[in-house]
């Protein structure tokens, strides 16, 4: 691949499910990947895992609910890492209660992470884009951003949320070459599933694979320029489960 087509991508939440996948698939595509999370030794067991492909691959440890460090963070890792061309925002967390036990303190700690962490991110990557001229922002929102389900009443606001604040993000920056791109899965087999505030007993059988999902965020940024998918839903063919 020639220097002028080799692109950086900034991944968040890349030491599991999604966010793993998807920097698999971007490695074996030729794509360098920066990878995100709190969990140092998991990502470079992922960094090890493309050493083959020839892409430059780099953990970096980010406690991403630290919403006031997460700007200056993003700007340190394009320093280090070169100009990010993709950025995925794919970390977040699962949160399951209905909306009448749901503590001020668990709210407003998905909506931080889900949100206004993402919100942080763009912040830490778009001047360079802006500069450039040039970007792709992927965001992995949900079906429940969508759609109301009982009991994902936090989890389905923090991704509406982030719904909107693709849909806004991609009309105010068409203009200076970025496009946006909002990725609403249905449900996918993930560590997610078995987080402690997660409770679902789904037939995870029926769920998409990260991998397939990674497919999808791979063919979004690598669309020519001229084009953009502003909206792309993935569902299991079982539906909402
Ligand atoms: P996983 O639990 O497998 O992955 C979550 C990722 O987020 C991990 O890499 C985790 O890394 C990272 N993360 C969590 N908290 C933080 C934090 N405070 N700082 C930095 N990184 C953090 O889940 P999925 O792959 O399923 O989820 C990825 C995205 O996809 C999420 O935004 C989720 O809402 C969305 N999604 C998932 C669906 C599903 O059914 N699984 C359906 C629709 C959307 P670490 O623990 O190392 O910090």
């Amino acid at each position: 691949m020639s220097v002028e087509q080799k692109r950086r991508a900034l991944i968040t939440g890349a030491s599991s499910g999604i966010g793993k996948a998807t920097a698999l698939a971007f490695a074996k595509a030729g794509i360098d990947v920066a990878l995100v999370s709190r969990s140092v030794d998991k990502l470079r067991a992922v960094c090890e895992a493309v050493s083959h492909t020839g892409v430059e691959a780099k953990a970096y440890e980010v406690d991403l609910a630290c919403l006031t460090q997460v700007q200056e963070k993003m700007q340190a890792i394009a320093l280090d890492f070169g100009d990010i061309d993709i950025l995925v925002n794919n970390a977040g967390m699962g949160y399951t209660a209905a909306l009448s036990e749901t503590p001020l303190a668990d709210w407003q700690r998905v909506i931080d992470l889900n949100l206004t962490s993402v919100f942080q991110c763009i912040m830490g990557i778009l001047p360079r884009m802006r500069e450039r001229g040039t970007g792709t922002i992927i965001n992995i929102t949900s079906i429940a951003g969508k759609q109301a389900f009982p009991d994902w009443g936090a989890y389905s606001v923090s991704k509406a949320g982030l719904m909107t604040l693709s849909q806004t993000l991609a009309q105010e920056e068409r203009t200076h070459g970025i496009r946006i791109t909002a990725i609403c899965p249905g449900a996918v087999n993930t560590e997610l599933w078995d987080t402690e505030t997660v409770h679902a007993n789904f037939d995870r059988s029926k769920m998409l694979t990260p991998e397939i999902v990674a497919q999808s965020i791979l063919h979004a940024v690598s669309l020519p320029q001229q084009a953009v998918i502003d909206e792309l839903t993935i569902m299991p063919r079982a539906g909402a489960l």
